[in-house]
């Protein structure tokens, strides 16, 4: 039986999720803008899954719009803010998603914008008070792009007062939470954030669907120009089935979040300790005790053999990353690592968590590990 740790890169469907999506596949498979009953009814069930998302994260219907996931989301948030604000300075950080770095590099390059980044400290953190510094002192209109907690390190970020400093600043504020939503609660009538973005894949939803919620402060221009979806703001014929899983899976994600955070954080610090005390000579990349509870990135002492930790780990039935999903696998530094100075005499390896992990699969990965890292000499 493989054992998968890597659930930070992707979760498995719940078969719940696959139920309520299976009637879209098979029955009902009215294209939305259809006027017939076969349109009606998808075009119900795509603004049930609106309602529901809406009301989970606690704000209006009308501020969701149905993406194929994080990366286009970012995308979108990102290349409309610019245009439709006039953006002059970009603010971020260095350890945000490619999908925001990029995004970002490209909107630099074409559009006479001037970036910033924000400090981070060596476990990640995202200094806010360095973020104000800069509020106070670039040209506006000002766009900050930073994000909720990151995936290679776990580091969260206090968005809160993040969004509390933009609203002082009069800067909009892009919120990559594809790590944190519907694993946190998240209360956006109160937080004054403009934009975040979620992903079903990484709440065990499916592939390919996701989210933007655009503050009703805000009126964008479409990134996708086409057909008259997603009330004119995304082209192209709705993915009804990714759509209704991803609401039923943000359902179940927030029905059982208190649970889940609980006994998925036990497994993360179970593991820690168990790594500290067998093999002594290791490290946690990024914030310990206040990181996500879903991820542990740990550091092994390079040598010979852990320098295939990940190769070796997978033909012993386990999977795990070396960080974001895009360079796992790839011998390339991770420009998060990197920023938060991670000693490059050491592999990092992230593991991550879902509630379908046991603490049996930390003491089998543990024992197997044994091969390769050199255990802890008790005295
Ligand atoms: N942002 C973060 C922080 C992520 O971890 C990921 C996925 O790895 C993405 C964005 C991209 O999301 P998607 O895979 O849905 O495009």
């Amino acid at each position: 039986m493989r054992i998968y740790l890597d659930n930070a890169a992707t979760t498995p469907l719940d078969k719940e999720v696959l139920d309520a999506m299976m009637p879209y596949m098979e029955t009902m498979y009215g294209n939305p803008s259809a006027i017939h009953h076969f349109g009606r009814e998808t075009r119900a069930a795509i603004e049930k899954a609106r309602k529901t998302v809406a009301k989970r994260l606690n704000c209006t219907p009308g501020e969701i719009f149905f993406t194929s996931g994080g990366t286009e989301s970012n995308n979108m948030a990102l290349r409309c803010a610019v245009q439709a604000q006039g953006t002059k300075t970009i603010i971020t950080s260095p350890i945000e998603h490619h999908c925001v770095m990029h995004t970002v590099e490209d909107i630099e390059r074409y559009g006479k914008i001037n970036v910033c980044n924000v400090r981070v400290d060596d476990k990640g953190h995202i200094s806010l008070d360095h973020l104000e510094e800069l509020l106070q002192t670039v040209q506006g209109p000002v766009l900050v792009s930073l994000m909720h907690a990151n995936n290679e390190l776990g580091t969260l970020m206090d968005l809160e007062r993040a969004a509390e400093l933009c609203q002082q600043y009069n800067a909009w504020l892009h919120s990559d939470t594809v790590q944190t939503v519907a694993h946190y609660a998240f209360d956006l009538k109160e937080t004054p954030v403009h934009f975040i973005s979620g992903s079903a894949h990484k709440f065990h939803g499916p592939k390919g669907a996701g989210f933007l919620y655009i503050s009703h402060r805000v009126k964008l221009q479409p990134l996708l120009l086409g057909g008259a979806k997603e009330r004119n703001m995304r082209a192209g014929t709705e993915n009804v089935y990714g759509i209704v899983g991803l609401a039923k899976a943000m359902e179940l994600a927030y029905d059982n979040l208190e649970e889940r955070m609980v006994y998925i954080g036990g497994l993360r610090h179970y593991l820690a300790n168990k790594l500290k005390q067998t093999f002594g000579d290791v490290v946690i990349n990024g914030d310990e005790h206040d990181g996500l509870y879903t991820v542990l990135n740990v550091g092994f002492p390079l040598n010979d053999q852990t320098s295939m930790l990940l190769f070796h780990l997978d033909v012993a039935g386990i999977c795990a990353s070396s960080g974001s999903a895009c360079s796992s696998g790839i011998n390339k530094n991770s420009h998060v690592l990197e920023a938060v100075h991670a000693d490059p005499n050491r592999v990092a390896i992230r593991f991550s968590f879902s509630h379908y992990n046991t603490k049996e699969q930390l003491d089998e990965l543990v024992e197997k590990l044994k091969a390769w890292v050199p255990v802890a000499v008790v005295a």
